[in-house]
């Protein structure tokens, strides 16, 4: 080993502390350190390679060091990396928001929030449909609908809204009054007095990522869209993973052909480069915080910065000179075919196979040259949507190693 890397790792066990990691555990073993990433792949300091085989968590769409994002990060800092956008507007966040809205229909979601995280993301949603209830004539609606075994984020509010006991344990009655359902079976038998206190429903369409990736039932989404119709529910639809091409289609909610109140956006948002979030909604929801004394008090520090819009901007741009999106369901179904599960969860290049031991596994596939994490004992596969068929067989060959024990 090299003796800067044994630096890193020095400074890491004195002083880091990680994210969903009993650190216990983690000071046990030397961690990789990486230091480089270029199109699929990531290095560590010592100059191995490793397939980045779960997007450096679910983030990064085509390819780490892509030329047109680095170009328009480098030109950005060099021109300005932040200013305030409380009470100032800058010309990236400007074409951002309207970028983002005309992704959708004409005169569907119009309006553009940004924030940092999904986490956050989540947050502004929620304050948003709570806030407009209780000053737009629905007052008695303070509550929220979320699915059990549904992950929303960590921040307080959104964590509080999750249904990951492990996730909200120690503070799990700290949060919104949030009232949890299984199924739309589940949903469609609340008692009335549920459903009429309700301000909103959220939802991971089409597919639970931290519930081991478990899918939905197809249509199931068009039917909610119906029943916060029809109940006068605001409908929020937490696109942080699925948006941005990881379901074949830009967002997942155009599987179903879904409009809701609130689209929450972030992890793919800058291409898997910059921490950055958008929620988008209705002119309705926008225009009930319009004067007398209706401001929605929310916001931080690098609301709407500059470099993350700009590298959001240059992500979307990829999307149409590259077609990135007519290439996803093909590439997730050679990945499927080839990779030797016969079982499997698959929606575009989304792959998850549950196995007897997701750690052993994880652990096997780092030998062989593909990084990923498990959740649980489930092993996750969601490549860089630019991964290509070369790098995808290399991904299959190592994914048949453990999928044959
Ligand atoms: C990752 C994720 C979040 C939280 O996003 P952060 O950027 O980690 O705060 C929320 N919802 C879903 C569906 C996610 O996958």
């Amino acid at each position: 080993m090299r003796d800067e890397t044994r630096g890193w790792i020095a400074q890491d066990r004195r002083h880091a502390w990680h994210p969903f990691t009993d650190q216990e555990i983690w000071e046990r073993a030397d961690p990789l350190v990486i230091t480089r990433g270029q199109g699929v792949w990531l290095y560590d300091s010592e100059g191995r390679r490793y397939l980045d085989a779960n997007s450096s968590i679910w983030t990064n769409i085509h390819g780490h060091g892509h030329p047109k994002i680095v170009e328009a990060i480098q030109a950005q800092a060099a021109t300005l990396c932040h200013s305030s956008y409380l009470g100032l507007a800058n010309n990236r966040a400007s074409e951002l928001a309207e970028r983002l809205c005309h992704l959708f229909p004409a005169r569907t979601l119009t309006r553009c929030f940004f924030s940092d995280d999904g986490s956050t993301a989540l947050e502004v949603a929620l304050k948003m449909s709570l806030q407009w209830s209780a000053q737009n004539g629905r007052e008695d609606r303070t509550g929220v609908i979320s699915f059990e075994k549904s992950y929303h984020g960590d921040t307080l509010g959104a964590c509080s809204v999750g249904g990951v006991s492990r996730f909200v344990k120690g503070y799990g009655e700290v949060g919104l009054p949030v009232y949890r359902v299984a199924d739309l079976a589940d949903l469609q038998a609340l008692p009335e007095v549920v459903v009429k206190t309700a301000s909103a429903l959220v939802i991971e369409p089409l597919v639970q990522g931290v519930n081991q990736m478990r899918l939905w039932p197809k249509g199931m989404l068009k039917k909610l869209r119906s029943l916060c119709d029809e109940h006068d529910i605001h409908l929020i639809l937490d696109e942080v993973m699925t948006g941005f091409g990881r379901t074949g289609k830009m967002f997942a909610c155009e599987h179903e052909g879904v409009i809701p109140d609130f689209i929450c956006l972030a992890k793919g948002l800058t291409g898997g480069t910059m921490p950055l979030a958008a929620t988008l909604t209705r002119e309705e929801i926008y225009a009930g915080f319009k004067g007398g004394g209706r401001t929605l008090y929310y916001g931080h520090s690098y609301t709407g910065n500059a470099l993350g819009c700009a590298a959001a901007l240059a992500s979307l741009d990829l999307f149409e000179s590259e077609g990135t999106l007519a290439q996803v369901e093909e590439k997730g179904r050679a990945l499927a075919d080839s990779c030797g599960f016969l079982d499997l969860r698959r929606l575009g290049l989304i792959l998850a196979a549950d196995l007897t031991s997701g750690l052993e596994a994880c652990e096997s596939l780092r030998e062989r040259g593909v990084l990923t994490r498990p959740i649980l004992d489930t092993v996750v596969i969601m490549p860089p949507l630019v991964i290509n068929h070369e790098e995808i067989d290399f991904l299959a060959e190592a994914l048949q190693s453990i999928s044959r024990r």
